[in-house]
């Protein structure tokens, strides 16, 4: 029987880890497809407090792994298949076996949200692509698209011109979502061009992406454009397919959680991009890392009778 498994490992998640080995509950953690989660597709962190150089998306995930295991977490590289949240104790199946445990933090994140547009699975890995610092560096001298207006698509289409000669971002209104000083920077760098009011009907190619298919929304022109690399960064979708059905979700897919992170049954804690589709920064995962991993303490405590220290 475990006291608490948590399930999904990126920030929110190693986090708990942190927190939850280190009250001796011995956690085990399941980092899933992704270990790391969405920072190790990220370059640089310039806004995580503490780094005034930043700190690369690949080192921080190493450091929380590190500080996990120095406090006992058990970090397991699979893939949770199923749980039963109906009984308590509760049931998470792996591929390889199941388990028993009184509590559990939900941190599965969001994956890149798909266009859904002909052409974009065909290309996806051949051109197409949801991951800059993966695969920027596939297209020294190449002209690439970048396909979103938000925070994602400015930073990794800045982060491209170090490969691309020329990077169009094409947004779909005629005013980014981004923050000013990702704008500003996005507009003065000279490889960048934008391209407004424009969505991608169709990626096009033969092997390897070569064409867009573009619509302007206003005029409703069609043209063609030639290209050899997409990458899209139009938001994000919450990996709750899991707790389909047994969790309380929003209509986006996104866990309903109260302030201290719980959910509709008391010992299930969500916390992180599985939850907040609002402030979703490295920052916002820890602290809500932190929250789950407190009340799970808490919740132990109570169910076995004994006083959560300090209270
Ligand atoms: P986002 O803020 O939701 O922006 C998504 C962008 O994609 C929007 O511009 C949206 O257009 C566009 N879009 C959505 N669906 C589309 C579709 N089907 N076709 C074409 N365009 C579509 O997502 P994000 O940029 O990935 O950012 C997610 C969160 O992470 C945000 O909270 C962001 O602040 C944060 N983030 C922060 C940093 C940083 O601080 N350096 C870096 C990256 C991300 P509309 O504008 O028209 O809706």
């Amino acid at each position: 029987m475990e006291n608490t498994i948590i399930i999904g490992g990126g920030p929110s998640g190693y986090t708990a880890a942190i927190y939850t080995s280190r009250a001796l509950l011995q956690p085990k953690l399941f980092s899933g497809a992704t270990p790391g989660g969405q920072i190790t597709l990220t370059n640089d962190l310039e806004n995580y407090p503490g780094f005034p150089e930043g700190i690369g998306g690949f080192e921080i995930f190493q450091k929380l792994d590190e500080q996990a295991k120095k406090f006992g977490s058990e970090i397991i590289n699979e893939i949770v298949t199923e749980v039963d949240l109906k009984n308590h104790p509760f049931t998470v199946k792996t591929e390889s076996a199941v388990y028993q445990t009184k509590s559990i933090i939900i941190a599965t994140g969001a994956s890149p949200r798909k266009l859904n547009i002909p052409g974009e699975k065909e290309f996806t890995g051949k051109g197409v692509s949801y991951c800059a610092t993966c695969d920027g560096f596939f297209f020294r001298g190449k002209h690439v698209a970048v396909i979103g207006g938000g925070n994602s698509a400015l930073d990794e289409g800045i982060f491209l011109t170090r490969f691309a000669s020329k990077v169009s971002i094409i947004h779909r209104r005629d005013r980014l979502r981004g923050s000013a000083i990702l704008q500003e920077r996005a507009q003065r760098n000279e490889k960048i061009e934008f391209i407004w009011d424009t969505v991608v009907e169709e990626i096009q190619g033969d092997q390897m992406v070569q064409n867009l298919k573009l619509k302007n929304v206003k005029t409703n022109e069609i043209s063609n454009f030639p290209i050899d690399g997409v990458f899209v960064f139009i938001g994000y979708n919450p990996n709750s397919e899991l707790f389909n059905g047994q969790l309380n979700l929003d209509e986006e897919g996104y866990i309903l959680v109260n302030e201290k992170k719980q959910t509709n049954i008391p010992g299930v804690f969500a916390a992180g991009d599985i939850e907040d589709k609002i402030y979703r920064q490295v920052s916002t995962c820890v602290g809500a890392g932190t929250i789950a991993a407190l009340e799970t303490e808490k919740f132990l405590a109570a169910l076995e009778g004994k006083a959560y220290p300090g209270k």
